[in-house]
């Protein structure tokens, strides 16, 4: 299969060459050619399978083209060693939990089928790929633990001195092996201008082999797509689907998670439609109600990792939708939560229900209550575990009702360990080529 840029102006290239650019010359965003569909047979007898083999269906049409069969079989069962349940909350509305993994948050799953592929195109390469990944915690967490052990790839992660939380700091700085942590003397932004600056010097790029783990990149967001057709087989299994139809809710920042469960449904997964819940961050609410799309700075709000003011994979909705508003607002509608109605839902679940949403999960959880019908069953994705956000959990239910789970307590157990730089590209430069 091809990948064609969201720009349309540079040729349509090969998976292998569009995992490792990450982005397009023309700096569109990737889209494979065509999105070829399941049968509606295999829907019928889909809840007799595993979650791994039906991730491995979805994944043949994916990339089967260009990964051998028993290798694909390989990454998927690899990827998936842990469970994204759905979990019933009431009697409509499903929590569909993507925090199993090594890192308690869904970007474990690309994260984790990314380095795998990459193992696999260039893990015999003579020269070593160098993965930089700039992170303001969660991304880089889930990319550190996803590459760990890998062959042939070696990630830098750089983070803002004094800004991540110590668990997510843990989470990159204890690996050692094949993972560097670099704290830098800046925000976030600078350790993202570090990495941008690092993959066009001319000098670095003929030294080493240099790539990105971004979000925009294709061998990321679209294994996000699997859990999506688990949740539909756990809950036809129920007996859930009989007489009511499936609306997935998916709180939203670049928007990656959400193109994924377009893709799906793509593929013939039987979604009737989509949610977007975003916190205060609100350019794709604006855009479904008005038809207008004008990227806004950034504002902060307790469901952090959804604060995104232009985010990156919504031209990736355009481009699938043929920029028509009237179809995308029919597939997707948006809603958008304060802080206040945010902390409000989270206690509220949990004193009527016993169930913990993280904030993110909780806009999820929200835009399903207020808006799904009664022919309907909501899905929310439960995108991270509480016990990721404690202080601002604790605040709103009370301290001392959120366990440490044991993953994240090893974590913070071990040796920290990361080298200091500057927010100077020369130093950083001058880093690397000494490695
Ligand atoms: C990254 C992240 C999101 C946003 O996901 P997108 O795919 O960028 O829309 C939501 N919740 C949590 C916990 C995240 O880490």
């Amino acid at each position: 299969m091809k990948y064609y840029s969201t720009n349309k102006n540079t040729p349509a290239i090969s998976l292998r060459e569009a995992v490792i650019k990450g982005l397009a010359a023309d700096n569109g965003l990737f889209m494979p050619e065509h999105i070829a569909k399941l049968d509606t047979a295999f829907f019928e007898t889909i809840q007799n399978l595993s979650f791994q083999e039906i991730a491995f269906e979805a994944a043949k049409l994916l990339f089967g083209s260009d990964i051998d069969e028993n290798k694909l079989r390989e990454i998927v069962f690899d990827t998936l060693q842990f469970d994204c349940p759905v979990v019933k909350v009431t009697d409509s509305i499903y929590s569909l939990e993507l925090f199993h993994g090594p890192t308690m948050a869904f970007k474990d799953v690309g994260a984790r089928f990314m380095a795998r592929l990459f193992k696999y195109f260039f893990g015999e390469n003579e020269k070593l790929v160098n993965v930089l990944v700039a992170t303001s915690g969660d991304t880089g967490s889930a990319v550190a633990n996803g590459f760990l052990g890998v062959d042939g790839i070696h990630v830098y992660v750089l983070y803002p001195k004094g800004k991540v939380s110590k668990i997510q700091e843990s989470q990159f700085t204890t690996l050692g092996n094949n993972i560097t942590a670099l704290e830098i003397n800046g925000t976030f932004d600078d350790c993202q201008h570090l990495v941008k600056t690092a993959f066009t010097d001319a000098k670095l790029n003929e030294k080493l082999v240099l790539t990105s783990a971004n979000s925009i990149n294709v061998a990321r967001f679209l294994p996000q797509a699997f859990y999506y057709f688990n949740a539909y087989a756990r809950l036809k299994q129920a007996g859930v689907l009989e007489e009511r139809e499936l609306v997935f809710s998916v709180p939203s920042g670049n928007f990656g998670n959400l193109t994924a469960g377009l893709f799906a449904r793509e593929m013939g997964l039987p979604v009737k439609r989509f949610i977007a819940a975003n916190n205060a961050n609100d350019v794709v609410y604006k855009y479904l109600e008005t038809s207008e799309y004008n990227a806004l700075p950034s504002v902060e709000t307790i469901a952090n990792a959804m604060d995104v003011g232009a985010p990156s994979n919504f031209v990736r909705i355009l481009d699938m939708y043929n920029y028509s508003h009237k179809t995308i607002s029919e597939i997707i509608k948006g809603y958008r939560y304060s802080d206040a109605e945010i902390k409000a839902t989270v206690k509220k679940v949990f004193e009527q229900t016993g169930y913990m949403c993280d904030p993110h999960g909780a806009c999820g959880y929200k835009a399903l209550e207020e808006y799904i019908s009664e022919s309907e069953v909501g899905v929310f994705l439960e995108t991270a575990h509480p016990a990721k956000f404690t202080e601002t959990m604790e605040e709103i239910i009370g301290s001392g009702k959120i366990p440490l789970p044991q993953k994240l307590a090893d974590f913070i157990k071990k040796e920290r360990k990361a080298t200091s730089l500057g927010k100077d590209f020369a130093g950083f430069k001058a880093y690397l080529l000494a490695q």
